[in-house]
């Protein structure tokens, strides 16, 4: 390249043109050439990425469940054990919605998402180690046996913060989630069902942690999860107020999720999946029972090409591209 410049820019040689105009083709060749090897190579491995992402929701992991929100740390460990056998890798709700999904080819995406900041969710000892059957202690042990299979989650924090109460235990907490790569999300400081509240209010619930988080890790947060799924009457209000501007808000029920790239997407009310055996309320519409149905329906989950780059899907589906990806699109 060096040489080729300083030959051009010589004062007693003119610029080689054929050259110049054979180098364009050659580009242009290369060009078109690695573009066919990606349209094979997501062909081969079925990439879809219009399909669906399911994005779990997780409330506390305890020894006892009591209500149908809780699982138990064997639960728990079970249901990751399931994703890592049915090839599914976990990416945080923030890369889902500004569709940074970086994950190996054939491989689908994961969120898996805590709620309500409690203490089985993360606490630590004097040194910063999780305390055993801790929600992130089983994540790390699951991610530490399975190689390639990072420990990746979102923590809807509220101003519970795990049941630390002194700000120097709170920023403990938040700062150990940010630094071992977890995203801490919002949840609103009250838990106050937003639905029917003035536009004050919930500008006041969600900018209040959101403030908070802030002030103590130096994170502000991209994502919030609406407690009990309820959005405000304007659905915008979730995402863009004076002290906070989220790219998506997620909801708490019942299906899986549309890919970030398809028009089906919302980012003011992505669905997400409670996870749960597939028992009684549960039979049809939470987590066990909607991944049998997605390991069943292929052809509507979300499957990677392995490039973060492009948005590769077979053909038939174009016309559920949003525009706005049009130009990483690359069908098949
Ligand atoms: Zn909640």
């Amino acid at each position: 390249m060096l040489t080729a410049a300083v030959i051009l820019t010589g004062c007693d040689s003119q610029p080689d043109t054929t050259k110049l105009a054979g180098t364009k083709v050659d580009a242009a060749a290369k060009l078109k050439a690695t573009k066919a090897a990606k349209v094979k190579n997501a062909a081969k491995v079925k990439a879809n990425e219009l399909g669906q992402i399911p994005v779990l929701m997780f409330h506390r992991i305890v020894p006892k469940p009591q209500t149908t929100d809780d699982r138990s740390p064997q639960q728990f460990r079970a249901d990751l054990e399931r994703l890592v056998r049915e090839d599914y890798v976990p990416i945080t709700a923030a890369e889902m919605v500004a569709g940074k999904i970086d994950i190996p080819a054939g491989k689908h995406p994961v969120v898996l998402t805590f709620d309500d900041s409690s203490p089985s969710q993360l606490t630590l000892n004097e040194m910063g180690v999780p305390q055993k059957d801790t929600a992130v202690a089983i994540l790390k042990e699951v991610a530490a046996a399975h190689p390639g299979w990072k420990p990746k989650a979102t923590f809807y924090v509220t101003r519970d913060m795990f049941g630390k109460t002194t700000r120097e235990e709170q920023a403990q907490m938040l700062l150990w989630l940010k630094d071992n790569g977890f995203e801490i999300g919002n949840h609103t400081s009250d838990h106050l069902n937003l639905r029917g509240r003035s536009h004050k209010e919930v500008e006041e619930q969600i900018g209040k942690i959101a403030q908070q988080i802030n002030s103590l890790s130096y994170t502000k947060p991209t994502t919030i999860a609406l407690p009990y799924g309820n959005q405000p009457n304007k659905k915008d209000w979730a995402l863009n107020g004076k002290l906070y501007k989220h790219q998506g808000a997620f909801l708490a029920g019942y299906t899986p999720a549309p890919a970030p790239f398809s028009k089906s997407f919302d980012a003011a009310g992505i669905p997400r999946i409670k996870a749960m055996d597939k028992k009684g309320d549960c039979a049809q519409f939470c987590s066990h029972a909607w991944l049998d149905w997605l390991k069943k329906n292929p052809d509507m989950r979300y499957t990677s090409d392995g490039d973060v780059r492009t948005v590769a899907y077979p053909k038939y589906k174009a016309p559920y591209l949003r525009k706005s990806f049009t130009t990483w699109s690359l069908p098949y």
